[in-house]
């Protein structure tokens, strides 16, 4: 059993993203995000993700300060809003965001969204943020293939990570396939099915076999998928539960009826119909 909270996964730019994360979208600013940026700490992750658009930054910044740990241990992901995109709005984005953050650079930087007729500004502005260090890697998020493609044939910088929502119900095979070709790493965002397949009869009977939430059960299905996965909780036992998932595997049976619940679903946005 190789996997463990430590895991990392190695990036095209020769970075290091941790395995598991803390998501922090929709927790509140103002303390319930602090709190829980620094629950996940001291529970041993090291990797948060936030977004501008969260409105949490500066909490995340102040768990991450509350926690005593040094800066390079922990990686931070933020995202560039949308009403920032265009090159010079996301040069000043990513400067305000690290403001926010009290940090002097992010680990990655992910355009949030593929706005048609900015994310190339947004792109050739991410990649000099990153040659003037202020982002360690770069990347997108809710990029389909096709906005894969187009961005390749305008940059020669391909994007280290593409975070989009990924779990047994939007399983993202076609989308997976292609990443893996071009070198780019999956984020699975909203693994938990933002908690509304818990009671699902096959993720309840898998989570039975196993003797494990069904939280837990949808987590190590998307570990074993070999993507990054980023659990949102602002729960200090449910933070702790979602780390508390490297000390079992999923049996062949149980990874093929997960694996049979491909059904196209999105929680969240749907960007497949982005031109
Ligand atoms: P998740 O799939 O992570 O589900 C979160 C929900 O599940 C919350 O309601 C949480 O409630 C609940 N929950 C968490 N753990 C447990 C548990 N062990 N048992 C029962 N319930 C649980 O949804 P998100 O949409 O938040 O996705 C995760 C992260 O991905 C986000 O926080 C964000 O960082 C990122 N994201 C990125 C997007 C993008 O466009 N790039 C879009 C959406 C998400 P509670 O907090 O009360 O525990």
């Amino acid at each position: 059993m190789s996997l463990t909270l430590a895991a990392r996964q190695r990036l095209n730019d020769g970075r290091e993203v941790p395995r598991l994360g803390l998501g922090v979208y929709r927790a509140a600013p103002g303390g319930e995000a602090r709190a829980a940026v620094r629950w996940a700490l001291e529970a041993g992750y090291r990797h948060l993700d936030t977004a501008s658009a969260y409105g949490n930054e500066r909490d995340v910044g102040d768990g991450l300060r509350d926690s005593g740990l040094a800066r390079e241990e922990v990686y931070v992901t933020t995202k560039l809003w949308n009403s920032d995109q265009g090159y010079e709005q996301a040069l000043r984005a990513c400067r305000q965001s690290l403001k926010e953050l009290g940090l002097g650079y992010v680990d990655l930087y992910l355009i949030h969204w593929p706005i048609e007729e900015l994310r190339r500004d947004s792109w050739r502005a991410l990649v000099q943020l990153q040659k003037d260090g202020l982002c360690r890697s770069i990347g997108v998020s809710n990029f389909m293939a096709p906005h894969l493609e187009q961005l390749s044939q305008t940059s020669d910088v391909v994007p280290a990570v593409n975070q989009v929502e990924m779990h047994p119900f939007l399983a993202q095979r076609e989308l997976r396939g292609h990443c893996a070709r071009e070198g780019i790493a999956i984020e699975a965002y909203s693994p938990l099915v933002k908690g509304r397949r818990f009671d699902h009869p096959v993720v309840a009977a898998v989570a039975r076999r196993c003797g494990r939430s069904p939280a837990q059960v949808l987590l190590r299905w998307a570990l074993e998928q070999g993507v990054v996965a980023i659990p949102k909780s602002v729960r200090h036992e449910r933070i702790q539960e979602n780390a508390a998932v490297f000390d079992f595997e999923l049996a062949e049976e149980d990874l093929r009826a997960l694996d049979g619940l491909d059904a196209d679903l999105h929680t969240a946005w749907n960007p497949t119909a982005i031109p």
